[in-house]
């Protein structure tokens, strides 16, 4: 029956579609589009054809990639979510299947699409019209911003709108082009930076001037508004984008310290704060693991605010081969104790997972977890035996029976392409372990048990992450 009601539901529907149309300089090409709780859908593939572009399938999974030069987007038949150059974008609504063909909200093409062509779509009623970037606005630069975070400098440049740009590394400069001159309002900036002296606006150009020579620098953009950022540290040059083909010669762990800023995450009794305490820890397990030769760079290393989407953003582009995030947990019940650990699931349910806010994708439709699908299948194996270890690490911390590993589809794990975990440390709300998590011997203990299970799966795992894709 239900094959006849769907059947009968399409013709209703179909009858309702519309005629679109895609305007690129002289050519006009027919789109279908279909209309869906009042909004506009088009179907991808005439668009796509007239700019020369092609829809491949993305790795082994139900994603599908646009290739453009050298920037690549990827997309989901159930995903709201698409992934630009590595950065997560959230469309209004997930692509609709119809008839075999894949329909996109019109928010994926003036938005990614556009971008991935450095041009601007505008949407009119059911035409989308891409304008070259001749006639686009010029790139308006309202704001720099450089932080020392301990070890590296983060400088933010932020933009009025979306805008294309190259980063190109000189010895002691960062030139980031854009395709038109770029405006700004204010003057030539000098910074009491330990990396970066100054920045100079000028024409099409944004040049930063470095303080020392063999920097690195990881580059990338994040929307609303948008931003260019720019991570630099001390050490050998290393490309930013492209293709480099030698295998990496450190294994990399990624620390996320959680919460940070306004966001205090949990809290003790006598007001002990996640935030702190998370950042103690992380802040203790580098050096050890430095000791064991695995490096580690921390998402945080101050009380800062760092946005879920920047963390998996600064884990990506640095192309991490294991990230940890770093929590306390809180419960009604001040007895709870000890530890939890989770990893991604597609199947994932949200009843077990601490639901710290803003912490766990939760959103109205579970086929937001299709991200996780896109950006993380390949990992799943590997999560799993991490978040293995970690538990076992942390049980045997706290002298307790071995518990089993749990998954939940928390935000920040979601969008890291590399095997990754969630440990819930302990309880702040129990009283006892309050008061031995705000001890530095604690701590400490806490840090080399977390250190032993990175060490454990990295000696598990053999040599594969050398060749890990990212
Ligand atoms: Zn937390």
């Amino acid at each position: 029956m239900l094959w006849m009601l769907r059947g009968l539901f399409y013709l209703i529907w179909a009858a309702g579609a519309m005629a679109g149309t895609f305007a690129f300089e002289n050519r006009k090409a027919a789109v279908p589009t279909l209309e869906r709780a009042g909004m506009v859908y088009f179907q991808l593939d005439p668009v796509l054809q007239t700019l020369n572009l092609l829809r491949e399938p993305y790795r082994a999974g139900k994603g599908f990639q646009v290739v453009h030069q050298d920037r690549l987007l990827v997309l989901g038949e159930d995903s709201p979510f698409v992934i630009l150059d590595g950065e997560i974008q959230q469309m209004e609504a997930p692509p609709v299947v119809e008839g075999g063909q894949l329909f996109m909200p019109a928010g994926f093409f003036t938005g990614p699409l556009a971008r991935l062509v450095d041009g601007q779509i505008r949407l009119t009623g059911t035409t989308l019209a891409l304008t070259d970037l001749k006639l686009a606005e010029p790139p308006t630069l309202s704001a720099v911003e450089v932080h020392y975070l301990g070890g590296f400098t983060k400088a933010v440049l932020v933009f009025k709108q979306d805008v294309a740009f190259t980063v190109k590394e000189g010895s002691r400069q960062v030139l980031i082009q854009f395709p038109k001159p770029v405006r700004y309002a204010g003057r030539p900036l000098q910074f009491d930076d330990p990396l970066v002296e100054s920045c100079l606006v000028k024409d099409k150009q944004v040049l930063l001037t470095l303080k020392q020579e063999n920097t690195s620098l990881s580059t990338y953009s994040l929307s609303n508004p948008f931003r260019i950022v720019l991570d630099i540290a001390r050490g050998r040059t290393r490309s930013s984008r492209g293709a480099e083909s030698a295998p990496p010669s450190r294994f990399l762990v990624i620390l996320d310290p959680g919460h940070g800023g306004e966001d205090l995450g949990a809290k003790g009794r006598t007001g002990a704060l996640e935030k702190e305490i998370t950042l103690a820890i992380a802040l203790r397990m580098a050096p050890l693991l430095a000791k064991s030769g695995v490096e580690a760079l921390l998402t945080r290393t101050a009380d800062t605010a760092v946005g879920l989407d920047e963390r998996a953003g600064f884990a990506n582009n640095r192309k991490g081969n294991l990230f940890l995030s770093l929590h306390l947990n809180a419960h009604k019940l001040n007895h709870a104790r000890g530890s939890e650990t989770f990893f991604m699931s597609l199947d994932a349910g949200t009843e077990t997972a601490p639901a710290e806010e803003g912490q766990l994708l939760t959103g109205n439709s579970p086929l937001e977890f299709i991200l996780w699908d896109l950006a993380q299948t390949e990992y799943l194996k590997d999560s799993a035996r991490f978040a293995e270890r970690v538990q076992e690490e942390m049980d045997r911390l706290y002298g307790m029976e071995k518990r089993g590993v749990k998954q939940a589809p928390f935000k920040v794990l979601a969008g890291v392409t590399m095997p990754a975990a969630l440990v819930e440390i302990g309880f702040l709300t129990n009283p006892e372990e309050e008061k031995r998590l705000v001890g530095e011997v604690f701590q400490e203990q806490v840090a080399q048990a977390l250190v032993r299970a990175v060490l454990r799966f990295k000696e598990e795992i053999g040599e594969r992450w050398r060749t890990a894709a990212h």
